[in-house]
């Protein structure tokens, strides 16, 4: 781990959009604030891209897929592009922290050790994947004379990529790893919150090399640029990461134009302590679960349900932790919990406290209020007394505030983690492998962590049940996303 003497916030050299290799203002001339959360204070002016200027991307992004020399390099100098990029974020690592610090709000200590090591590691793993996409050869029936079958693995075009704001780097490099392995060319919608990190990035990947077109970024809002974007009829794919009421959206937009759409989106995750766990490892696990990231992650565990034998002792442990949680300055290398993303955002969980205390009547046992008397910092929150209809239950609030559930009997507890829309992410602690596989078997969520939370790898596939996504992303799985299957038959006639 590095711990950062202490990085400032850097110069912010890219504010435009990035067309065909080239930066530039929006058509229209406008331009938005990029707001800092820990003050409030404005960082710079984006220009903000909207119908006009993804029309331009997608014309470059549509020529250097057909005709540009991406369309004609083969699939290990794609890799080594990309291998190239990874490498210079490495040698970027402090500056792409702490811009991500500067505009997201989060602790520079998990910028630099968390986001950007795992934003490298996605770049190298899908270098190291675009020389090894290939199809098979199919041993077709003989019956029906004498063929030879086989499929290749093409990429499916310009793809449109639009990311959240909890972790920008890592959401783009998710989309850019595997559409660019592939060979797509892309167009990326930064959250309009905060576009810092991928500018530099955009800028950092000219410098590796990709050729004009390959990669755009158009800077702008989701009514304006992204549905743009989602509309445009010379766009082949829509990878979506945001809320599914987005999504929903999305999928009605791109109907009459039929893309291929990849979503991952909300969720509600149940993080279960059983009374046999390490509950000193398990209130850990509860506190990473839903406190990590200032709760703005959409697997975080934010139902946290607790056997009832050991609740009240369970409760007073993650408390405990709760309130030793260091919040304040994100570029402080001692500060664990930074600022809600945006005012919009602190005003969603703040109202959702309010909620809790005066709707739901749940207990606020910790926190439940604003942290400091500048920027968007809430304080660690735990209700207790909470049951699964209650709207502090239900709702994804995506900020440091969990509901905890006590349950007594397996079946009820299997019933109540998955009577949620979502199903993104779950968790179990218990030191019975026996009871740890039954609720792995059991929930109906994309990933299941045992005795662990958050745990992530590029290698391993993340996604979605139900309202929490489509499709899954990282790992092998998302490059069938990126791809369409060609199957070729050739009559070989009778020798
Ligand atoms: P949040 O509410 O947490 O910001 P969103 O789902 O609204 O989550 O945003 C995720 C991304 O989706 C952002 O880049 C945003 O600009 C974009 N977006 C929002 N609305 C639309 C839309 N109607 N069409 C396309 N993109 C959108």
């Amino acid at each position: 781990m590095v711990t950062a003497t202490r990085i400032q916030a850097p110069e912010v050299t890219e504010t435009r959009l990035l067309i065909n290799g080239e930066w530039c203002d929006a058509d229209s001339g406008k331009t938005f604030a990029c707001i800092n959360p820990a003050t409030g204070d404005t960082i710079a002016q984006i220009a903000e891209g909207d119908a006009a200027d993804v029309d331009r991307a997608v014309k470059s992004a549509r020529k250097a897929f057909e005709t540009g020399p991406w369309s004609k390099m083969s699939a290990r100098d794609r890799g080594n592009l990309l291998l190239k990029l990874a490498d210079l974020i490495g040698e970027h690592a402090e500056e792409l922290a702490a811009l991500e610090t500067l505009d997201n709000g989060k602790p520079i200590t998990e910028a630099l050790n968390a986001d950007i090591p795992m934003v490298q590691a996605a770049y190298r793993y899908y270098g190291g994947w675009a020389d090894k996409i290939y199809g098979d050869t199919i041993p077709v029936d003989r019956a029906m004379g004498n063929f030879f079958c086989y499929t290749k693995r093409e990429p499916v075009g310009v793809c449109g990529q639009i990311i959240p704001w909890n972790f920008p780097l890592l959401m783009m490099a998710w989309k850019w790893g595997p559409a660019l392995a592939c060979g797509n060319t892309v167009i990326l919608k930064p959250a309009e919150q905060t576009p810092l990190g991928a500018l530099r990035v955009g800028a950092l990947a000219m410098e590796a090399g990709f050729p004009p077109g390959v990669i755009n970024i158009v800077n702008g809002f989701g009514e304006t640029a992204g549905d743009a974007l989602v509309k445009h009829p010379d766009v082949d794919k829509i990878a979506f990461t945001g809320e599914y009421k987005t999504a929903q959206i999305i999928m009605a937009n791109a109907a009459p134009t039929l893309k291929r759409l990849t979503f991952e989106l909300g969720g509600k995750s149940p993080n279960v302590v059983f009374a046999d766990a390490d509950l000193d490892q398990a209130a850990q696990g509860a506190m990473a679960g839903i406190f990590f990231n200032q709760g703005e992650v959409c697997c975080a565990g934010s139902r946290l349900f607790v056997e009832q034998s050991i609740h009240d002792e369970f409760v007073d442990r993650f408390k405990t932790l709760a309130e030793q949680r260091r919040l304040g300055d994100p570029f402080d290398p001692q500060t664990e919990q930074g600022a809600q993303v945006s005012e919009e955002q602190f005003d969603k969980v703040m109202k959702y406290i309010d909620i809790g205390k005066n709707e739901d009547k749940a207990t606020c046992v910790t926190g439940g209020e604003r942290f400091g008397d500048k920027g968007f910092f809430v304080k660690p929150t735990i209700f207790t007394g909470v049951n699964n209809q209650m709207r502090i239950a239900r709702d994804e609030i995506f900020g440091p505030v969990v509901s905890v559930l006590p349950f007594s009997d397996f079946d009820s507890l299997v019933s109540d983690a998955n009577d949620t829309q979502y199903g993104l992410a779950s968790a179990v602690w218990t030191k019975d492998i026996t009871k740890a596989h039954a609720f792995a078997d059991a929930v109906k969520a994309g990933t299941v962590w045992v005795n662990c939370y958050n745990t992530f790898d590029i290698a391993a596939p993340f996604g979605g049940y139900k309202f929490s996504g489509h499709g899954r992303e990282c790992g092998r799985n998302v490059l069938d996303h990126y791809t369409e299957t060609k199957t070729v038959w050739i009559n070989l006639g009778e020798r």
